[in-house]
């Protein structure tokens, strides 16, 4: 028995991991065969309960660090950056990769969706045929608000209290109050300046530390999540819905295996493979998480050690994309939209499609980078485009696994928008060794 402990223990993190998942998927559907919740391990303890242990043991201890990673590294990347004007180079970078890529992907969404069309049955729309469930919860969430509780999202950017905000785990507060914090400390004497940047500096690597330690127990947490999760989701729910599943997961392949690996060969200038294989760790434990912003350690030090982008450019571009960029999340929020609307023989013409279009872009990037965030967008963008709420039940029974496939492009995205902004500041790529500045 040691002895293959010893080869897994030896083998690289990913396989690790990967091994680990694989393992997960059997173990689930083997409790799922004899019993799922009702299956007991010894007593009264079930399998579930032990998988649930390990998986939220591991998701604790991931998001035990966010807010104080998010805040050290955004406040070092800020000050790191050096001068106001290089400061402004790489926010305006940094946007239009977020912009553009989430663009191309809601595109692909878009695209798709329109020619399967999957909301259409048998030449009839499918609400009959796939039958609503479980909207009223999302009616109490959104209220009756429309286009403002959009808008409401950039309001609350600007916290009235910076710390109830780093408390109530309300991320993108924290960032703009970081970006503003980092930014003022740049302005000040070098007598000031020097001690702040430090400190955080040292904080950082503190946190980074932290993360070393976490990373060890991904294994076990990967296992204990995917197990859950496949003992207690049936095969059964993804029929009816297989033609809107499809929809969703073709177009996030195209996104992540042809339009990202396309901008790191011609725009950052690096072998697409490479990059897979450095970010593997992140991107299997995006998949099993279903959060960007638990994973962003992870994220972060795949990006900094495997792919050797420097810390200069990973502290500013990452915690900023694991909230604000999301991919994955812009593409579902346009196909669910769109697909809703086809159940139910709404009228799509262009106008609408481009509000559509502008709705998902927005709720991607107020989406937080948690569980679920862009089921609960869609009820917004329902609401916002007078669709009925109800239209939620369609999608509800295959959210989850769409969301640990849009959480793994999401992150994907963000670690490829490092790479092509260090590309673009004059850094070589340096998959497996240390960073190097040309
Ligand atoms: N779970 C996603 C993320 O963390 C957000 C979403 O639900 O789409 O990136």
């Amino acid at each position: 028995m040691i002895g293959p402990i010893k080869k897994y223990l030896a083998l690289k993190l990913h396989w690790q991991i990967f091994i680990a998942l694989a393992a997960g998927v059997f173990a689930g559907l083997g409790v799922g065969k004899i019993g799922g919740e009702d299956a007991m391990l010894f007593g009264s303890l079930s399998y579930i309960a032990v998988f649930d242990f390990l998986g939220s043991l591991f998701l604790r201890a991931l998001k035990m660090i966010i807010v104080p990673l998010i805040a050290a590294s955004i406040i070092t990347g800020v000050t790191g950056v050096g001068s106001t004007k290089s400061l402004g180079k790489m926010g305006g970078k940094t946007l239009l990769y977020y912009v553009s890529t989430t663009f191309l992907a809601i595109l692909t969404g878009l695209v798709l969706v329109n020619l399967i069309q999957p909301g259409v049955i048998d030449g009839k729309p499918a609400k009959e045929i796939l039958g609503l469930h479980g909207a009223e919860e999302f009616k109490e969430q959104v209220g009756d608000s429309g286009f403002g509780s959009l808008m409401d999202i950039f309001i609350r950017m600007v916290p009235e209290n910076p710390f109830r905000a780093a408390v109530e785990g309300d991320i993108l507060a924290v960032i703009f109050f970081c970006l503003l914090f980092g930014f003022c400390i740049t302005l000040l004497e070098d007598k000031y300046k020097q001690p702040l940047a430090t400190f955080f500096q040292a904080v950082f690597e503190t946190m980074m530390r932290i993360t070393h330690i976490i990373i060890c127990f991904a294994p076990l947490g990967v296992f204990g999540l995917i197990a859950k999760i496949t003992a207690t989701t049936g095969i059964d729910v993804f029929l009816p819905l297989a033609k809107y599943f499809a929809t969703v997961g073709l177009a996030l392949l195209i996104h992540a295996f042809i339009t990202l690996p396309l901008i790191l060969k011609f725009v950052a200038r690096v072998r697409p493979m490479d990059h897979y294989r450095a970010m593997a760790p992140a991107l299997l434990t995006a998949f099993s998480t279903s959060s960007s912003s638990a994973t962003l350690p992870l994220t972060m030090n795949c990006v900094e050690k495997n792919a050797g982008v420097s810390n200069r450019v990973t502290s500013f571009v990452l915690p900023l994309g694991a909230t604000v960029n999301m991919d994955g999340t812009a593409l579902y929020e346009c196909v669910a939209a769109i697909f809703i609307a086809q159940a139910y023989g709404f009228d799509l013409t262009i106008s609408v499609q481009v509000l559509v279009v502008v709705t998902a872009l927005l709720a991607s990037v107020g989406a937080a980078g948690i569980p679920s965030a862009g089921l609960v967008m869609i009820a917004i963008i329902l609401n916002a485009l007078d669709w009925p709420l109800e239209g939620m039940g369609l999608i509800l029974a295959v959210d989850r696994p769409l969301d640990m496939m849009r959480t793994t492009v999401n992150v994907f995205s963000d670690s490829c928008g490092s790479v092509v902004i260090a590309a673009t500041e004059g850094e070589r790529p340096a998959y497996g060794r240390k960073p190097k500045l040309e």
